[in-house]
């Protein structure tokens, strides 16, 4: 089996405590409840673009630990090609510390551990991966040379390659732009890109256009509840959403970057692409958790 998207990025699994408030240095609280959930915008991106009913390829690392296992178990069980889901020894995999504090607002620390492995000597071992498929995904939680690595060889094979410029760390390489098919930042990420504030589809077109301006070919920036701000050199539209009661935002980027992946490789056209990742990722914002609240395509409206 050929997978048709390919994703390269993180696999983390969510530790995930309730608590009254955020503790203050040296301070002791007790908590409301501990859960863990699969997550790591890799890996969500992965298990979305599946669910919606697309062939997967997951290419990551995970340390030799309980978590790793689980991880890796998780997205087999989804039919994702982990044969290029490589298990490090004496490495941790990653985490991500999440406090919900009773108002809901998160507080989280990541340790990259076994995503750190990820390197781009490790990518060229699995290009066979990339010359089979048709669409290539990277985020920015592995290391940049593993995604710069990814954008190069997926655009050098005429492949169709997504960034997704999460989290937001800082400047893109300005070679960058030029390579990729479709970079997909939320507001807070195209403002960090741009130096422009973000928080409606006008000031989104505005920060989309400067994109342009530095090399990218389509931009799509993701605004929450205002939908989908979508530009390229000749036109840009506005999709906005039916906005829903959010349960739990986490995860929302990733179910649409994956569903719209899973969209343009079935062949859909790009509008009817972009609302197949917005029905998808309005329905895991009703719902708790990364990867548990990202829906299965029967779930969705036909
Ligand atoms: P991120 O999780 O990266 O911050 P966004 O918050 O922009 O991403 O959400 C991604 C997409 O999820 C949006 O473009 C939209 O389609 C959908 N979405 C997010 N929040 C809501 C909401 N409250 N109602 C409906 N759709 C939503």
């Amino acid at each position: 089996m050929h997978a048709k998207v390919v994703v390269v990025g993180s696999l983390n699994m969510d530790l995930i405590v309730r608590t009254p408030r955020f503790p203050v240095g040296g301070e002791t609280l007790a908590g409301h409840g501990f859960a863990t959930a699969p997550g790591g915008k890799g890996a969500n991106q992965a298990v979305a673009a599946a669910r919606l009913g697309t062939t997967v390829a997951m290419v990551g690392c995970v340390g030799g630990d309980a978590h790793g296992a689980e991880l890796r178990a998780g997205l087999l069980a989804e039919g994702i090609d982990c044969s290029a889901v490589a298990k490090v020894p004496g490495v941790a995999t990653g985490i991500a510390t999440i406090l919900v504090d009773d108002a809901g607002q998160n507080a989280i620390v990541i340790a990259a551990g076994g995503n750190a492995e990820m390197t781009a000597e490790r990518l060229a071992d699995h290009d066979a991966l990339l010359q089979a498929a048709d669409i290539v995904i990277a985020q920015l939680e592995v290391p940049m040379a593993t995604v710069e690595a990814t954008l190069v060889r997926g655009h050098e094979l005429g492949r169709t390659v997504i960034l997704n410029p999460a989290p937001a760390v800082g400047p893109l390489p300005a070679h960058w732009y030029g390579l990729v098919d479709y970079l997909i930042p939320n507001e807070s990420e195209a403002a960090l890109l741009t130096g422009l504030p973000v928080d409606s589809p006008e000031t989104a077109l505005q920060a989309a256009q400067r994109l342009l301006e530095a090399g990218a070919r389509r931009v799509l920036v993701t605004l929450g509840s205002q939908g989908v701000l979508y530009a390229d050199g000749e036109r840009h539209m506005h999709l906005p959403v039916e906005p829903v009661v959010a349960v739990d935002t986490t995860a929302a980027g990733d179910t649409f970057v994956g569903g719209f992946a899973a969209g343009l490789a079935e062949g859909l056209p790009l509008e009817a692409a972009i609302r197949l990742g917005q029905q998808a990722a309005a329905l895991a914002v009703t719902r708790p958790g990364a990867q548990p609240s990202i829906p299965h395509r029967h779930e969705l409206p036909a």
